[in-house]
C-alpha cells in the first residue's frame, strides 16, 4: 500500500477535481451550445413563399374546382385535416422508409447500407435517406451532396421533435414531386386518377408511391414500363408483408398505368372565379345538388342555345341559413364560345318585372292598398313616362294580387307613384341589391318596370330573405304568387311536373332579359336567361324562357310537406268584395279578413253608391269589356259621367313631325259611362268635333298652353289643360 503525503493528495486531488469541473462547465457550455444550435437549426416555415393553387370545395369537402398556382403548378394547398390516406401511407412507407415509424428522424443502419451499396457500384444507387430528411430536403430544394446530406439529417432529427410521424408523412406527402407540374398528393391523385386520394386504389397509391422517387425519370409518358415494374414490386412487398391479401395483390398488377393528366372538376367555375387565391375555400355548395343543377343547366342552355339564347345562369339558396347551395354562373360554359366565362349572375341585367312583389308588400305593409285593392289600369303619362302592359291591353281595374300575379305594368306604376320612388329605391338597397347607385330620380317610376339593373344573386337572395319575414303582407305576396296565373305562353307540358312553389316572372324591355325566381318554404330558385352581350330575342320572356329551368330545379330538390304559414298578426278588418278596399255602407258585399294595422287608415270603396258598383269613366271604359256582369247603373247626375283618358291633365306634349315638316297631332281620348253618349270637343272654348261610341279626336295644337273641354248631351262636363312644346 502506498503512502502519500497527506497535503499533496489533498493538494492533487483539489487541482483534479478544478479541472474535472472547469472541463465539465466548458463540456456542458458546450453541449447547452451544441444543443441551442440543433434546437435553432430548423426554420420555423420549412415552405416559405411556396404557392398553392386555389382550391374550391363543396359544404361536404367535395372537390368542385381548382385554379393552378400563379407559379404554374398545381400544388393544394394545405387541408384541415392533413392525415395521409391509409393505403398511400402504407405504400410509401413499405417502398421509401420501412423504419419511418420508429426512427428518430436518421436511420443509421440504412446509410450504412447506402454507404457500402454506394461503394460497390462505385456511384449513388441508393440515398439511405428517410421520410423525414427528404421532407428537409424539399424544404431546402439544396444539391444533393455528402454536406447537405449531413445538414438534413441534423435537421431531420429536430423535425421529428416538432411534428408527429403522421404530421411529418402529411408534410412529405403535401410537397413530393409527381412529375411535370403537379406537387403532392392530392393533386397527383386528381391529376393522374381523377379522384380525391382518400379514394385511391391500391395499385394506384402504390404508383403514387414510387412516383416522387424520380419523377424526371419516371415519368407516365416516358419510361412507364419502369415505372410499372417499380409500382408492381412494392405490390409484391406489400402482399409479402401482410398489408394486402392475394386476391387485391393480383388484381392490383392488372390496374393499367395512368394515361395523361385528367383535367380537374369544373363543377362550379364562375363561383371558384370568386374565391381567393392559393387558397382552400370550403364553400356552401351541396355537392351532389351542384352537380345536379348544373347538369339540368347545361341540358336547357344547350336548348335555349338554339332559339339564339346563349347565356344561362341559376342559384339556390338555402332559406333558413341563407346560404348559396347551388350556383350556376352560366350554364353554357362548357361550350367553346366567346362570353362563356362571364359570371352572368353577378352581373347587373335589367330587372323587368321581377321586383314588384317587394312593392305589393311595402304598400301593403304601409296600408296603403289592402290584398285586393282595385287598381287603375288604364293609359296614362306620367311625365313623359307611358307604361304599357305586356299584352299592351288595359283592364280598367284590377284588384292588386291579380296584378301582381299577371304582372300587370300600369297599376305596378300607379302603385310605385303612391308608394314613392325614393322610399322604393330605398327599400331594394336595404335589401341587398348592390346595383342601383343612381338616385332615385334617375329611374323615376321605371324603376318597378326593369328601369334599373339587378344582379341574379342579389335578387336571389333578397327574395331568400323576403319570403323567410313571417309578417302578413309578405305572406299575402306569397299566397299572390302562388296562384301561379300559369302564363299561357309557357307550355305546360314541357315540365315533368309542378311543384309547390310561389313564384315570378320578369322580362325586361326588348326581350332581354328573362328572369324567374321561386320559393319554397326551405329553397329559393333564381334563374335568369339571355345573352350576355345584351342582344334580345323575340320570344324570350321570363315565364317561357326561365321558367321551366326554375321547375326543373325545384324538382332536384327534397319534396316539402309544408307550406308557409300565415302569421296571426294584423288585424280583422270588413271588406269590399268587389273593390277589395275597407267596406262602406253601401257595399252590398263583404268580408272579414285579416290585414296589416296599418290598412285601416287605408281609403273605403268609393265605388259603391245605393248598392251599385260604379267605377270613374276612364277605369270603366276599359274594365266593362273584360267585365260583362258590371252594369255601372248611375242614379245620381252629381257622379261624374265623362273623364279624359289621354293626356292626363298638366301633361305637356311634343307632337312628333313628319319628314315634310307637317305635324302629326296626338289623339285625345276620353270615356263615358254610357255607351251611346255624344261628347263635343272644344280646344280653347272653340269647337273642334264631336265624337259617338268611341271618344278619340286627333288634334294638333299649336306650341303654348291649352285647355281642352268635352261636354255631354246632359251638360256634363269635363276638363284638361296641357302644353304643346
Ligand atoms: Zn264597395
Amino acid at each position: 500500500m502506498l503512502s502519500r503525503p497527506y497535503d499533496v493528495t489533498v493538494l492533487g486531488a483539489k487541482t483534479g477535481e478544478n479541472v474535472t469541473k472547469t472541463v465539465k462547465k466548458w463540456m456542458a457550455g458546450f453541449c447547452a451550445g451544441l444543443f441551442l444550435a440543433w434546437w435553432c437549426c430548423l426554420p420555423r416555415d420549412l415552405f416559405p413563399g411556396v404557392r398553392y393553387c386555389t382550391v374550391v370545395e363543396s359544404a361536404e369537402g367535395e372537390l368542385l374546382g381548382a385554379r393552378i398556382a400563379s407559379d404554374g403548378q398545381w400544388r393544394f394547398p394545405p387541408a384541415d385535416t392533413a392525415a395521409v390516406p391509409l393505403r398511400y401511407a402504407t405504400a410509401l412507407v413499405q417502398f421509401e422508409d420501412r423504419a419511418f415509424w420508429w426512427h428518430p428522424g436518421v436511420n443509421p443502419l440504412a446509410l450504412l447500407r447506402a454507404v457500402r451499396d454506394n461503394a460497390r457500384s462505385g456511384h449513388v444507387v441508393s440515398g439511405g435517406s428517410t421520410l423525414t430528411m427528404q421532407v428537409i430536403r424539399l424544404s431546402r430544394q439544396k444539391e444533393r451532396t455528402l454536406w447537405q446530406k449531413v445538414i438534413e439529417a441534423i435537421q431531420a432529427t429536430r423535425l421529428e421533435f416538432r411534428y408527429s410521424k403522421a404530421e411529418i408523412l402529411a408534410l412529405y406527402a403535401a410537397h413530393a414531386p409527381y412529375g411535370g407540374n403537379v406537387v403532392g398528393l392530392e393533386a397527383a391523385a386528381w391529376r393522374y386518377f381523377g379522384r380525391p386520394a382518400s379514394e385511391l386504389s391500391w395499385a394506384e397509391a402504390a404508383t403514387l408511391a414510387v412516383l416522387p422517387n424520380a419523377p424526371s425519370t419516371l415519368h407516365l409518358s416516358r419510361g412507364r414500363e419502369s415505372l410499372l415494374e417499380k409500382r408492381n414490386r412494392l405490390l409484391k412487398r406489400l402482399l409479402e408483408h401482410g398489408d394486402i391479401g392475394l386476391e387485391t395483390y393480383e388484381a392490383a398488377l392488372e390496374e393499367p398505368l395512368p394515361d395523361a393528366p385528367l383535367p380537374l372538376p369544373q363543377l362550379a367555375p364562375h363561383y371558384v372565379a370568386h374565391c381567393p387565391d392559393g387558397m382552400r375555400t370550403r364553400t356552401t355548395l351541396r355537392y351532389s345538388l351542384q352537380k345536379a343543377v348544373r347538369e339540368v343547366t347545361n341540358r336547357r342552355s344547350d336548348d335555349l342555345a338554339k332559339e339564339d339564347v346563349a347565356d344561362l345562369a341559376a342559384l339556390v339558396i338555402d332559406n333558413a341559413s341563407g346560404e348559396v347551395i347551388a350556383y350556376v354562373g352560366n350554364a353554357s360554359a362548357g361550350r367553346e364560345r366567346p362570353g362563356s366565362q362571364v359570371d352572368i349572375a353577378a352581373a347587373p341585367r335589367s330587372t323587368g318585372s321581377i321586383l314588384k312583389p317587394f312593392l305589393y308588400a311595402a304598400a301593403l305593409e304601409e296600408g296603403i292598398i289592402l290584398p285586393r285593392t282595385l287598381l287603375p289600369d288604364i293609359p296614362v303619362n306620367l311625365g313623359g313616362f307611358a307604361p304599357q302592359n305586356f299584352d299592351r291591353q288595359f283592364y280598367g281595374a284590377v284588384p292588386a294580387a291579380e296584378a301582381l300575379a299577371r304582372s300587370l305594368n300600369v297599376p305596378a306604376v300607379f302603385l310605385l307613384r303612391q308608394y314613392g320612388v325614393a322610399k322604393f329605391h330605398a327599400l331594394l338597397q336595404e335589401a341587398g341589391l348592390t346595383t342601383l347607385t343612381a338616385d332615385a330620380d334617375h329611374y323615376g317610376l321605371s324603376l318597378i318596370l326593369g328601369g334599373g339593373e339587378g344582379r341574379l344573386d342579389e335578387i336571389t337572395r333578397a327574395y331568400s330573405r323576403f319570403c323567410q319575414t313571417a309578417s302578413l303582407p309578405v305572406w299575402y305576396t306569397l299566397e299572390a304568387l302562388k296562384e301561379v296565373n300559369r302564363p299561357d305562353e309557357l307550355d305546360w307540358r314541357l315540365i315533368r311536373s309542378v311543384r309547390k312553389a310561389a313564384w315570378k316572372t320578369g322580362t325586361s324591355y326588348g326581350f332581354r332579359d328573362a328572369w324567374a325566381v321561386g320559393m319554397t318554404p326551405r329553397y329559393t330558385i333564381g334563374v335568369w336567361a339571355g345573352n350576355a352581350d345584351g342582344h334580345g330575342v323575340p320570344g324570350l320572356t321570363g315565364a317561357r324562357t326561365a321558367g321551366p329551368v326554375l321547375f326543373d330545379i325545384l324538382n332536384l330538390l327534397p319534396p316539402e310537406d309544408e307550406w308557409f304559414s300565415e302569421p296571426d298578426t294584423g288585424v280583422w278588418a270588413q271588406v269590399c268584395v268587389q273593390s277589395g278596399m275597407l267596406a262602406g255602407p253601401d257595399c252590398p258585399e263583404s268580408e272579414t279578413i285579416l290585414i296589416p294595422a296599418a290598412g285601416l287608415e287605408s281609403e273605403a270603396c268609393p265605388y259603391h253608391r245605393d248598392g251599385d258598383f260604379v267605377l270613374p269613366p276612364a277605369m270603366e271604359w276599359f274594365y266593362k269589356p273584360h267585365h260583362p256582369e258590371y252594369t255601372g247603373t248611375r242614379k245620381s247626375h252629381t257622379e261624374q259621367a265623362v273623364e279624359f283618358i289621354y293626356p292626363a291633365s298638366g301633361t305637356t306634349l311634343s307632337l312628333p313631325r313628319q319628314l315634310d315638316g307637317t305635324v302629326e297631332g296626338v289623339v285625345f281620348r276620353a270615356a263615358h259611362h254610357r255607351p251611346d253618349a255624344t261628347l263635343w270637343w272644344h280646344l280653347d272654348q272653340t269647337y273642334v268635333g264631336e265624337t259617338r261610341f268611341l271618344h278619340q279626336l286627333r288634334l294638333a295644337p299649336e306650341p303654348g298652353r291649352h285647355s281642352l273641354t268635352v261636354v255631354d248631351q246632359d251638360g256634363n262636363t269635363a276638363s284638361i289643360s296641357f302644353e304643346v312644346k
